[in-house]
C-alpha cells in the first residue's frame, strides 16, 4: 500500500485543524444527523465525518464503521483532501490503483464504492472528509455529485461554527482589560471544591468611583489593570485571580487552611495596593477591601462560600479603608447588619433605591403569591418568508414606582441571585400564556426562561401548569432558555426540554453566540430554535466575522431543522443583512418595540409592514426561505 501522498498547504493545513478544537471531542448529535442524513439520501451503509490529522484520520461521526480511527495511510480521505474541490469518487475500489490493496477494500470491511468530499476550515484549508461508502459498486450521477457537495458544505460549516465558538468560548472566559479570568470563569473555577480546603478572598477597591471622577475612564481602566497585575504578583503560584466586574476582584486559594497565611496574604495585598501609582504625573491612591471566607471551616458549599465571603466583604467596607475581614469573625451584627443581604453587590442599578431594600422588595413581590407588581409586554417576530409574525415574546417589566424604573435583565439577574428566579418564571409563564390564548391563532408566545430554573425546579411541571390554567395550545408555545447562568446539572436539564417538547411545544436556545458556551449548551440539549444574540447582529454590517458568524448559525440551524431568529435588528441595513445570511425570523426595535397588551395588535400591524417595506423586493424570494443551499436537495 503506497504511503498517502501529502498536500501542499500541509503545514498551514493541520494548523487550521487543530484550531477547530474538534479532534477527540465526544460525539455529537449535530454531526450524528449529517452522517445519518447522508446514509439515508445516497442508500448506502456507510457513511463518515473524518478529520485528517498527520497521521491518523479521526471520526467524529460514523454510520456503519466501528472503529474511532485509522491510519492516514490507509485512509481515503488523504487523497480526497489533496484536491480540495473536487468529489473524489470510486466506482469499485479494487480496480484503483490507489486504494485495491488498501486494508479497507481486502479486509472486513470490503469496500468497492467509495465517494468523499473536503471539509474546509477556516482560510480554506481540507481538515478533513465527508464520505460515503458501500461493498457493492456502484456510480454517482451529476445530481448525486452535487448533493454530496452540498451536504459537505453545510458540514463544513457547522465544523467552522465549531471553532469559531471555541474561540468565543475562550474569550467569554477572561476579562478583557485585566485578561483575569472573569465572573463566569470565576464560578466554574470555584464549582469543583467540595470538601478540599479553598480559601476565598473578594476584594472591592476603596474610592474607586473617585479614580474614574478625575482621570476618566482611561484613568479608571490604567488602574483596574495595575490591580490586576499587583494583585497576580501578590498571590501564591496555585492561587487565581479573577475580576468579576466593575472594582471587584476575587482570589481562590486553594489549600490556604491557616487563618496566618491568610492574613498574611491579606496584607500583602494592602501593601502591594499603598506602592505609588502613578497616572499623568498625579498619585493614584489603590486601596482595597477584602472579604474572607474558607470552606470548609466556615461554608459547606462554594455557594455559601461566595455568600459568606461577600458579608465579610461588606462588613470590611463598612469599617473603613484597606480592611480585611474574615467570615466567622464579624464583629457587628447589629443594625443595618451585613447579614440582612449577602451577596448582593450588584452594581450600577438603574433605581434611586438601595440594593438591600430592592432585593427586600423583589422577594416580597415574589412571595408568596399573589400580589406581583410585574407587567409584560410583548414583541413580534416576523416570518421573512411570508412577512407576517410568527410569535411574540414576552418581556417583564417592573414598575418601581416613584421609585423609578429598573431594566428587565437587571431584576432577572437579582431574582437569580436571591433564588427567586423560579417563583418569577412561573408568574410569567402564566401570565404570558393567558393574554397569548385570546390571540389569533397562528402566533405563538415566546417566554423566557432562565437556565437557572431548570436546575430548581420542576419546569415540565410549571409550564404544563399555565398551558392547562390559560387554555392555550402547547402547539402555541416557545420556551426560550435564557442560558448565560446555565452551569447546572446537564442530565435534569435535558429531561426537562424533552418534557416540554413531549407536551407539544418548542425551546429555544436564547442569545446564542454571545460567548456564554452555548454550542455546548445546543449539543447537549434537544432544542428547537435559537436565538442570534443581538451583539451579532449589531455588528453585522462592520464586523465580518459577525457577517460569516450569522451565516453559520443560520446554515447550521437549518441544517438542525431548528428556527433561527436574529434578535435586535435595529436598521434596514441589518434586517436585510440577516435575510442575505439567511436567517428566517426576525426580531427587534426594527419592526416594533415591545408593546403592552392593548397595543399588540397594532405592533404586530406595523411589523410585518416594515419588514414589507423594507425588504422591498431588495432580497430575491427564494433567498428568504430559511432553507440553506445544502438542504434544499432534500428538502426538494
Ligand atoms: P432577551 O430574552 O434576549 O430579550 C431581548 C431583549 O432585547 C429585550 O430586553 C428586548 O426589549 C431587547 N430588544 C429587542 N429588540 C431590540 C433592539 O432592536 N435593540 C435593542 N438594543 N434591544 C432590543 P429586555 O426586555 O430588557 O430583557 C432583557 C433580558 O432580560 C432578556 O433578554 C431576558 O434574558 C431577560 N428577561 C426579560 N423578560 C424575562 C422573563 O420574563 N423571564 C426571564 N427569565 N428573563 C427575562
Ligand atoms: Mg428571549
Ligand atoms: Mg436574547
Amino acid at each position: 500500500m503506497p504511503s498517502a501522498p501529502l498536500p501542499s498547504d500541509e503545514a498551514e493545513r493541520l494548523v487550521a485543524l487543530r484550531s477547530l478544537d474538534l479532534l477527540d471531542t465526544p460525539a455529537s448529535e449535530v454531526f450524528n444527523s449529517f452522517v445519518r442524513v447522508a446514509s439515508r439520501l445516497f442508500a448506502v451503509p456507510l457513511a463518515a465525518i473524518s478529520l485528517v490529522d498527520a497521521e491518523r484520520q479521526w471520526f467524529k461521526a460514523t454510520v456503519g464503521l466501528p472503529m474511532n480511527e485509522t491510519s492516514r495511510d490507509a485512509s481515503f480521505s488523504a487523497y480526497v483532501i489533496l484536491q480540495p474541490d473536487e468529489v473524489l469518487w470510486v466506482p469499485d475500489a479494487r480496480l484503483d490503483p490507489r486504494f485495491c490493496d488498501n486494508p479497507n477494500v481486502l479486509g472486513a470491511s470490503r469496500i468497492r464504492f467509495y465517494a468523499g468530499v473536503s471539509l474546509i476550515g477556516e482560510d480554506g484549508h481540507a481538515v478533513g472528509t465527508l464520505s460515503i461508502a458501500d461493498q457493492k459498486s456502484r456510480l454517482l450521477n451529476e445530481d448525486e455529485i452535487a448533493s454530496l457537495r452540498d451536504l459537505a458544505t453545510g458540514v463544513s460549516a457547522a465544523i467552522r461554527l465549531h471553532g469559531m465558538m471555541r474561540r468565543l468560548e475562550q474569550d467569554a472566559r477572561s476579562d478583557p482589560l485585566t485578561s483575569l479570568g472573569n465572573r463566569r470563569e470565576f464560578e466554574t473555577s470555584l464549582k469543583p471544591f467540595g470538601s478540599e480546603s479553598v480559601a476565598l478572598f473578594l476584594l472591592d477597591l476603596d474610592g474607586f468611583k473617585g479614580i474614574n471622577d478625575v482621570f476618566g475612564h482611561p484613568g479608571g481602566d490604567l488602574a483596574l489593570q495595575e490591580v490586576g497585575r499587583r494583585l497576580q504578583a501578590a498571590i501564591r503560584s496555585g492561587d487565581c485571580a479573577f475580576r468579576l466586574g466593575g472594582d471587584e476582584f476575587a482570589l481562590i486559594c486553594p489549600g490556604m487552611a491557616t487563618a496566618e497565611a491568610r492574613f498574611s496574604l491579606a496584607e500583602r495585598i494592602h501593601a502591594a495596593m499603598a506602592d505609588t501609582f502613578m497616572i499623568d504625573g498625579q498619585t493614584v491612591p489603590l486601596r482595597t477591601s477584602i472579604g474572607i471566607a474558607v470552606l470548609p471551616d466556615h461554608a459547606g458549599s462554594p455557594q455559601e462560600l461566595v455568600h459568606l465571603a461577600d458579608v465579610a466583604l461588606y462588613d470590611a467596607k463598612r469599617a473603613g479603608r484597606g480592611t480585611t475581614r474574615q467570615a466567622g469573625h464579624l464583629p457587628d451584627q447589629s443594625g443595618e447588619g451585613p447579614s440582612s443581604e449577602p451577596g448582593l453587590s450588584v452594581h450600577g442599578s438603574g433605581s434611586g433605591i438601595g440594593l438591600i431594600s430592592l432585593a427586600d422588595r423583589l422577594r416580597r413581590a415574589l412571595v408568596p403569591v399573589g400580589s406581583e407588581p410585574f407587567t409584560l409586554v410583548f414583541q413580534p417576530v416576523v416570518a421573512l418568508s411570508t412577512q407576517r409574525t410568527s410569535s411574540l415574546e414576552a418581556l417583564v417589566r417592573w414598575d418601581l414606582g416613584p421609585d423609578g424604573s429598573i431594566s428587565a435583565s437587571e431584576f432577572v439577574t437579582l431574582a437569580e441571585r436571591l433564588g427567586l428566579i423560579a417563583h418569577l418564571d412561573r408568574w410569567v409563564l402564566a401570565a404570558a400564556c393567558k393574554a397569548a390564548a385570546g390571540w389569533p391563532e397562528p402566533w405563538l408566545v415566546s417566554i423566557n426562561v432562565s437556565a437557572l430554573s431548570f436546575g430548581l425546579v420542576d419546569v415540565v411541571a410549571m409550564v404544563e401548569d399555565a398551558l392547562a390554567t390559560s387554555g392555550l395550545p402547547a402547539a402555541r408555545l416557545v420556551i426560550e432558555m435564557t442560558e448565560t447562568a446555565f452551569g447546572g446539572d446537564v442530565s435534569r436539564a435535558r429531561e426537562a426540554v424533552e418534557g416540554i417538547r413531549a407536551l407539544g411545544a418548542r425551546i429555544s436556545l436564547d442569545d446564542f453566540g454571545a460567548g456564554h458556551g452555548s454550542l455546548s449548551t445546543l449539543r447537549q440539549l434537544p432544542f428547537t430554535g435559537m436565538k442570534i444574540d443581538r451583539s451579532l447582529v449589531a455588528n453585522i454590517g462592520t464586523d465580518p466575522t459577525a457577517a460569516h458568524m450569522v451565516r453559520l448559525i443560520a446554515d447550521f440551524g437549518c441544517a438542525l431543522d431548528v428556527r433561527v431568529v436574529a434578535e435586535g435588528v435595529e436598521t434596514v441595513e441589518q434586517l436585510c443583512a440577516v435575510a442575505e445570511c439567511g436567517v428566517s425570523l426576525v426580531q427587534g426595535y426594527l419592526l416594533a418595540k415591545p408593546a403592552v397588551v392593548g397595543d399588540v395588535v397594532q405592533a404586530v400591524r406595523d411589523a410585518e409592514r416594515i419588514v414589507t417595506v423594507s425588504l422591498g423586493g431588495r432580497i430575491p424570494p427564494e433567498r428568504l426561505t430559511g432553507v440553506p443551499q445544502v438542504m434544499r436537495s432534500r428538502v426538494t
